[in-house]
Formats: C-alpha cells, sequence, structure tokens
C-alpha cells in the first residue's frame, strides 16, 4: 500500500525541484477542518490550502452546487459561449466589493494572473507603464508578478531581471522600523529618484500582508496612498487574493480601511477550493481594455463559478463574517496567553481570522529556526501549520472558518505543547 514515504520517493523523481514541499505527506482524503494521509493519520488543518478554505475541505452547499454544474456542462470558453454562473458571480462581486461606483469584474483562474491583469488594465486606463509595489509583497509567480513580488529568493533566483518598470516602496513595518510616514516617504522618495508620478499606472498593495508576513496596513495609510493616488492620477489596486473571502472579519479587508481601491484582485477562497480568481474594479476603468484583450480558455470555469456562487451563500447562510471575528478573537486569545509567558513570541497580530504571532530569539533576532521547528513538531503531533514572513519567523494561521471551537482549540493545544517542549 501507499505511504507517504514511497509518494515522496516517486515525488522527488517526477515532480520538478522548483515545487517545494512544506509537509513530506500526501492527502486521501479531506472534510472541513480535517485531512487524512495515506496512511490513514489524521491532522487538523491550519493552513486551509494557503488561504483557499475559508469554507473548509467540501462543503456540503459547493460540492451540491459543482454537482449541480458537473451535470449540465463543464467548459465551453465563456468568449465563445457565455453561461449564467460566470455573469452571476461578476453581479455578486460587483456588488461586494468595495467602492460606491459603478464596477465591472473580469474573471480568470488564479491569483498570479489577476494581479497581471489588473496592471495591464491600469496600463490601458491611465496610458502609463510604471507599477509601485511594496517590501515583503506576494503578488505571484508569473513574470510581471515577479517583478512586483518583494521577495528574489527563491521566487526569481536563478531566473535573471524580471520585467522592469516596477519600483519598490517601502510596506509600513512599525514592528520592524517602518512607520506609515516613513513608508509615505519611500513612495516621495521613488517619485524624485526612480519615476515621475505621470509615468506610475499602478500602486498595488495587500491590505495585509500575507506571504509577507500578515502585517497589517493601517487605515490611516490606506487613506494616504488613496490621497496620493489622487492627486496624481495613479489607479489603487487592492491585492485581496489572500485577505478576501471573508478571512479578515469582513467579505474584503478594504472594508475596514476606509477607502475603496480602483480595482481589487481576488482568487483563493473566493471558490471554496475551485480555482476561479479575477479583477473587479470602477467600469469605466474595466473596460479600458478593447474586446479580446482579456480572458482565457478556461478563465472563469463553470464548475469554479458555481462554486463561488455557493461560498457567497455559505457566508450568509452561516453567518461566516461574524465566524471569522470570532476565530480571531479565539485564536489571538490563545496566542497572546501564550506569548505571557514565553518572550519567544514577540507578537501576535491579526485583521479577523487572518492571525500570526512572530518569533523571536533572545537578542531580538528573528528565529526562522525556531519557526521551522514548531511547524515540523505540530505536524508531528496532528497539525497542519504553515510559516511565512521575510525572515520566516512567522506562524500564521487560516484555518477554516467552519472549524469547529473544539477543532480551534485542539490546534491551540497543539502549538502550546510544541512551545513548551522546544
Ligand atoms: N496575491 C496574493 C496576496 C497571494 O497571497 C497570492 C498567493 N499566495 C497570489 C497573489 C498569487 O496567487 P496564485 O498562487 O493563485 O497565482
Amino acid at each position: 500500500s501507499k505511504t507517504n514515504e514511497s509518494l515522496m520517493q516517486r515525488r522527488h523523481n517526477a515532480v520538478a525541484r522548483g515545487v517545494s514541499q512544506i509537509h513530506p505527506i500526501a492527502v486521501q482524503r479531506a472534510e472541513n477542518a480535517t485531512v487524512w494521509d495515506v496512511e490513514g493519520r489524521q491532522y487538523i488543518d491550519f493552513a486551509g490550502g494557503i488561504a483557499v478554505l475559508n469554507t473548509g475541505h467540501r462543503h456540503p452547499k459547493v460540492m451540491d452546487a459543482v454537482r449541480r454544474q458537473l451535470d449540465q456542462f463543464t467548459h465551453t470558453c465563456f468568449q465563445v459561449l457565455a453561461y449564467e454562473p460566470y455573469i452571476a458571480l461578476c453581479e455578486r462581486l460587483n456588488e461586494k466589493v468595495p467602492g460606491d461606483f459603478a464596477k465591472k469584474t473580469l474573471l480568470v483562474t488564479t491569483g498570479s494572473e489577476a494581479l497581471e491583469n489588473a496592471v495591464k488594465i491600469a496600463r490601458a486606463a491611465t496610458g502609463r507603464a510604471g507599477v509601485i509595489a511594496f517590501t515583503g509583497a506576494y503578488h505571484g509567480r508569473t513574470m510581471m508578478t515577479l517583478s512586483m513580488t518583494g521577495k528574489v529568493v527563491p521566487y526569481s533566483a536563478g531566473m535573471g531581471l524580471m520585467p522592469g518598470g516596477v519600483y519598490r516602496a517601502q510596506f509600513p513595518c512599525p514592528l520592524h522600523g517602518v512607520s506609515d510616514d516613513d513608508a509615505i516617504a519611500s513612495i516621495e522618495r521613488i517619485f524624485k529618484n526612480d519615476a515621475q508620478p505621470q509615468d506610475i499606472a499602478a500602486i498595488v498593495i495587500e491590505p495585509v500582508q500575507g506571504e509577507g508576513g500578515f502585517y497589517v496596513a493601517s487605515p490611516a495609510f490606506m487613506q494616504r496612498l488613496r490621497a496620493l493616488c489622487d492627486q496624481h492620477g495613479i489607479m489603487l489596486v487592492a491585492d485581496e487574493v489572500q485577505t478576501g473571502a471573508g478571512r479578515t472579519g469582513t467579505f474584503f479587508a478594504m472594508e475596514q480601511m476606509g477607502v475603496a481601491a480602483d480595482l481589487t484582485t481576488f482568487a483563493k477562497s473566493i471558490a471554496g477550493g475551485f480555482p476561479v480568481a479575477g479583477v473587479c474594479g470602477r467600469a469605466e476603468v474595466m473596460d479600458a481594455i478593447a474586446p479580446g484583450g482579456l480572458g482565457g480558455t478556461y478563465a472563469g470555469s463553470p464548475l469554479a463559478c458555481a462554486a463561488a456562487l455557493a461560498v457567497m451563500e455559505v457566508f450568509e447562510e452561516e453567518n461566516l463574517l461574524a465566524r471569522s471575528r470570532t476565530v480571531g478573537e479565539i485564536l489571538t486569545g490563545r496566542l497572546k496567553a501564550l506569548a505571557a509567558d514565553d518572550k519567544r513570541i514577540g507578537d501576535v497580530r491579526g485583521l479577523g481570522a487572518m492571525v500570526a504571532c512572530e518569533l523571536f530569539t533572545a537578542d531580538g533576532a528573528p528565529d526562522a529556526d525556531l519557526t521551522g521547528r514548531i511547524v515540523a513538531a505540530a505536524r508531528d503531533k496532528g497539525l497542519i501549520l504553515l510559516s511565512c514572513g521575510q525572515y520566516g519567523n512567522v506562524i500564521r494561521i487560516l484555518v477554516p472558518l467552519t472549524a469547529t471551537d473544539v477543532e480551534l482549540h485542539a490546534g491551540m493545544d497543539i502549538i502550546a505543547a510544541c512551545f513548551a517542549e522546544l
């Protein structure tokens, strides 16, 4: 019979080395916040497929919607023959994405593609080519998004220079010595040293950095960014690929920032485990690209659109936005209690259920080694965790919002046991 080890050996031989492996485990099946490996071992899932499973593995309503779609048709290519689930999903997103203006939506397949297209749309709408992105940003692994992603190793190392015209501003992060003022000054510095604002099409920001370490931008900073964009005719792009679909306690994190982006990217949890992503924004901006300039063969797959529509119903029926805030309080409460007795946990933070803690050595250096050991020890005790952060010293939690309190506490008990042992 198959073992994790035998599958890891086959994987090693058959799969390109650049595709890394966080946990040496092969999954057999999954249900809500639980996964079982091929050896029958059970784990609590605090990773959620990297922010894809806010409604859990195989939510029954999502499964039903996909099954119904499966029995009708699975593919036409929307540009060839249209179908209602694509249209209905765009209508729903036009309502849900923050911004008190007429909106239109484009569907694609992955978060990276959504970011690529947001840049294309901003370029077409402004007639400019420059982009400002932030330190620690993660926007994807395609060529343009690699320019925007603020981490060379491992994402673009060995691949040569990525497309030009991307300028790096500092993401505000007081914990590591970057104030809101410093971050704004870094943009002014770009305008002075690198590119005049009239050449910048977009400023792209994650309202809460995901891969970069779960740092929350302050509403005050977002408002200053908005003002800067308005002053210079720059498109503000909110990358809500990781923060969206209810993770932060509102359906989109920008709802808590007091200003709206011109363009919003979404993906991941929007379709509860099926691949759909997209860009939603000001109707006239979205329409800057002529027919034929946007789309893709699988873009807005009917199965994924049906899943996404079901996800939105589940959010309403199960009151998952309120649940997201409660999950956040439970996790943050447990982590803060741990941090009170353990100086290695230097910070506990988050927005809604997007929760993390950051680990430091006794002399205050980021402790990536301890972080890695906690993640491995937790796995051995039956909990799937993820780390993140520019220094690899952040433990992040992306548990399904549909997990029970018992599961949340069982997972936190494992984390507590790991800190006690290591
Ligand atoms: N933007 C953000 C904020 C993300 O977290 C990610 C994925 N981690 C992406 C873009 C890229 O999405 P994908 O992996 O679906 O291309």
